[in-house]
């Protein structure tokens, strides 16, 4: 087996180092994206799929802190994805590891359900009915008039806001929509005139987290998501690529409306299908201002 390390060396080196250089992960948001309903939008299963055979890293992010990464990854298996918790990144993650940052051991008072208090335990919050670090807010089906007015006095007495997101409204099936975390914030807001810190999509904090989960630099960091104000908007101030799917909220006519522009629009993740595309995202470059 004599190998010729003048000749052979050299293109092991240069293949090495074409592979190095096109190291790329994904960033996915979930709704819109990967699955509208309760059907995965075609051609998403077969783009994880490539993405695990090719063992190009992703992770999904969600701006809904409902459920836990272990309920929504139970989901995901039931549409037919081959994923595991630990590919799924909520915003009730993301804010339960900013509060254990900032203040380990903290306590909360928690309106929402139980993805967000189970981060929050396992993250050594305890959740509490009176005199709070935090008042936390985020996504519920169940919140009643009662505990928005609890939080109103916890957060004039000092406590501070924190929300899980700012997402003024969620698509839900039958082309209608659904109050969101943002709506409910607002009213806290109004109510105190103090305003809260949201770690969700478009904010830094949980950009900036998803990324190092991956362990990722921003200019291998790739967005795939469906709306411009928190995908687009999050993923671009970060400097990572940003492609925006139209099979979901965002509508092409409407992408004029905003001052910020996403590097790729396709009509639908089985784009990211085509080989020749694909290698060209993988290959793409950001110029980055320094
Ligand atoms: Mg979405």
């Amino acid at each position: 087996m004599g190998v010729n390390l003048g000749i052979h060396g050299g293109v092991v080196l240069t293949t090495c180092k074409r592979k190095l250089m096109k190291r790329k992960g994904f960033l996915i948001d979930m709704d819109g994206v990967i699955y509208k309903g309760k059907e995965p939008i075609p051609g998403a299963i077969q783009f994880i799929n490539k993405l695990k055979s090719e063992n190009i890293p992703f992770l999904f992010l969600t701006n809904n802190s409902q459920k836990t990464g272990r309920d929504v990854c139970y989901k995901l298996k039931r549409l037919g994805f081959d994923v595991e918790v630990k590919d799924i990144f909520t915003c009730g993650l993301a804010t339960a590891r900013y509060l254990a940052n900032t203040k380990p051991n903290g306590s909360a008072y928690v309106i929402g359900e139980g993805g967000l208090i189970t981060e929050l335990h396992q993250h050594g919050y305890s959740i509490v009915d009176d005199n709070p670090d935090y008042v936390v807010i985020g996504e519920g089906r169940t919140i009643m008039l009662e505990s928005v007015d609890k939080a109103v006095n916890m957060v004039m007495n000092g406590a501070k806001l924190i929300a899980t997101n700012l997402d003024p409204n969620c698509p839900v099936d039958g082309g209608k929509y659904r109050a969101g975390c943002g709506a409910f914030v607002a009213m806290i807001e109004f109510a105190t005139g103090k305003k809260a810190f949201s770690v969700g999509k478009p904010s830094p904090i949980m950009m900036r987290m998803a990324r190092k989960t991956l362990q990722l630099t921003t200019d291998e960091t790739i967005m795939i998501g469906d709306t411009m104000e928190t995908d687009i908007l999050g993923a671009g101030t970060m400097g990572f690529t940003t492609i925006l799917t139209l099979s979901g909220v965002a509508k092409k006519e409407n992408l004029n409306d905003y001052g910020y522009s996403p590097d790729y629009i396709i009509n639908s993740i089985n784009d990211l299908l085509n080989e020749d595309f694909f290698a060209q995202i993988m290959d793409r470059k950001k110029l980055l201002v320094a």
